[in-house]
């Protein structure tokens, strides 16, 4: 059994949960601890006790231990990538693309220790001085999705480390080998005990007793919207109140438009929707695709649908790997017979495969014939799903663009800069994307959305301070007023 990371030592726990591979569900990568309501108390308890002396120790020694992270991190990426693809089902080059993304996270974060910086301004009133400081929050709570089972930790937790907070660390239930890999990496790197603590669980028993903690300050979760929900209320009905960032769904348009260059625009499409599954909070699943273009941009979509090659996440030559689960499985077919049944038409797709492993195979699935006020573009699939949806110009498309709930990303594929110009005023979400897939962010630069897809201050990039850091205003009477 691979245990929990509780107040320095390494806990068993009377149950364990296998962790089993997508892409060969015979293959049963270990059995990892899940902490039971004792546990999570104990270790949010050591995180708490832990705080007065990580709140001040110094910032080289956060710079340090963040660094050696990162080291480790990106040294390792092949063999942590490998065992990210085996669990969570990306391809390989994925893996290793996500692994390399949390190394240098690791090191960006080590370089934010040492540029923390405040306001010193002058006053109102005669001889007194303002300083404005940033302080650690306290105990943070830390929530994640499978999705991004070592990126997603690593851009919640190398800010609250390196802003001098202590953590407790929830990953989600199905990934739980990168992130007892990457707890592994970061107690060797030479934090002291209960400045970062692992608790893997479920969201009922483990993400429960952490929202019902009154020493836990703030929670930063990534996942659903109703379990983002759960946590709001959570938060909010607590005494004290906690703060809270909150992650959740998108319905993600990419607009492409008649003057677009359509071999671009396919490769951002066939990108943005289908590539690690479809199992991205930023993928496109609306593709509103201008009258002049839609045609062609379908037949060529298809084409290229065709030549996609779906198998085992870990094989060469493989470009998209199964679907996380069975009950996301389940989840994706039930959408792909709803469409059917409003009335879109599935062009390309959508069809269990079989290949020589047992896993959860499907076929990337697309539709056309979409009406945007049909439940399948207007509720996150969260699967290897797109529709196309047709639109008579520019202002139209922009309009469908914004009519959804949700607001992550939002992408527009034109040579225009009179049309590129307008989109990115006026598109209504966080990140707004030109010529390029949806889904590919960087690291140093802040990364949320806008309506039902988020809450709370931004993640990643210097903007993490918001969250990360209380602020503090101070005022100084020297004794002489001028
Ligand atoms: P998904 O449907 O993608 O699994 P969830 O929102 O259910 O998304 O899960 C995201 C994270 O939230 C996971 O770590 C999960 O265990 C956790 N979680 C689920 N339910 C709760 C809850 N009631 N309280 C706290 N965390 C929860």
């Amino acid at each position: 059994m691979r245990n929990n990371h509780i107040a320095g030592e390494w806990l068993s726990a009377s149950n364990a949960v296998a962790n089993v591979n997508p892409s060969d569900t015979r293959d049963i990568i270990g059995e990892y601890a899940q902490a039971s309501v004792a546990q999570t108390k104990r270790a949010i308890d050591a995180a708490y006790d832990a705080f007065p002396a990580w709140s001040r120790s110094t910032i080289q020694a956060r710079h340090d231990i963040l660094k050696s992270v990162g080291d480790e991190v990106l040294a390792r990426k092949d063999e942590l990538g490998r065992l990210l693809s085996r669990e969570e089902g990306k391809i390989l080059a994925e893996g290793v693309g996500e692994v390399t993304r949390a190394g240098q996270i690791f090191h960006y974060f080590a370089g934010e220790c040492l540029r923390l910086s405040g306001d010193k301004l002058g006053s109102v009133r005669a001889g007194v001085d303002v300083e404005i400081t940033r302080e650690p929050v306290g105990v943070v709570g830390l929530i994640t999705p499978w999705n991004f089972p070592i990126a997603i930790p690593a851009w919640k937790i190398a800010p609250a480390i390196a802003y001098g907070n202590t953590v407790v660390f929830k990953p989600a239930e199905l990934v739980s080998a990168s992130a007892h890999a990457l707890c592994d990496i970061i107690v060797r790197a030479g934090l002291p005990p209960g400045v970062f603590n692992l608790v893997m669980g479920s969201g009922g028993v483990v993400g429960e007793a952490m929202l019902s903690s009154a020493k836990l300050a703030a929670i930063s979760f990534t996942g659903s919207v109703p379990t983002g929900r759960r946590v709001a209320e959570a938060c909010i009905s607590a005494d004290p109140m906690k703060r809270m960032q909150l992650e959740m769904g998108g319905k993600n348009p990419m607009v492409v438009l008649d003057d677009a260059d359509l071999t671009l625009a396919v490769e951002c499409a066939v990108n943005s929707s289908f590539f690690s599954t479809g199992q991205r909070c930023t993928a496109s699943s609306r593709l509103i695709v201008t009258g002049g273009i839609h045609d062609a941009f379908l037949a060529a979509m298809t084409e290229r649908m065709n030549a996609l090659v779906v198998d085992d996440a870990c094989k060469d030559g493989t470009h998209i790997g199964p679907v996380v689960d069975q009950r996301q499985l389940e989840q994706d077919l039930s959408y792909i017979r709803l469409g059917q049944d409003e009335g879109a038409k599935l062009v390309a797709g959508g069809e269990l495969l079989k290949r020589d492993t047992p896993g959860f195979y499907l076929s990337p699935a697309l539709f056309s014939e979409v009406d945007n006020r049909m439940r399948v573009a207007r509720e996150e699939i969260f699967g290897p799903v797109a529709t196309v949806i047709r639109a008579r110009n520019y202002d139209e498309a922009l309009e469908i663009a914004n009519d959804t709930p949700f607001g992550l990303s939002s992408g527009i594929c034109t040579t225009s800069l009179k049309y590129a110009s307008h989109f990115k005023r006026n598109a209504e979400a966080g990140m707004v994307i030109v010529n390029l897939p949806t889904a590919g962010v960087d690291y140093h630069v802040p990364f949320g959305g806008r309506k039902g897809s988020s809450y709370g201050p931004r993640e990643q990039g210097r903007y993490a301070a918001e969250f990360y850091t209380t602020v503090k205003t101070a005022y100084t009477f020297g004794g002489y007023a001028p």
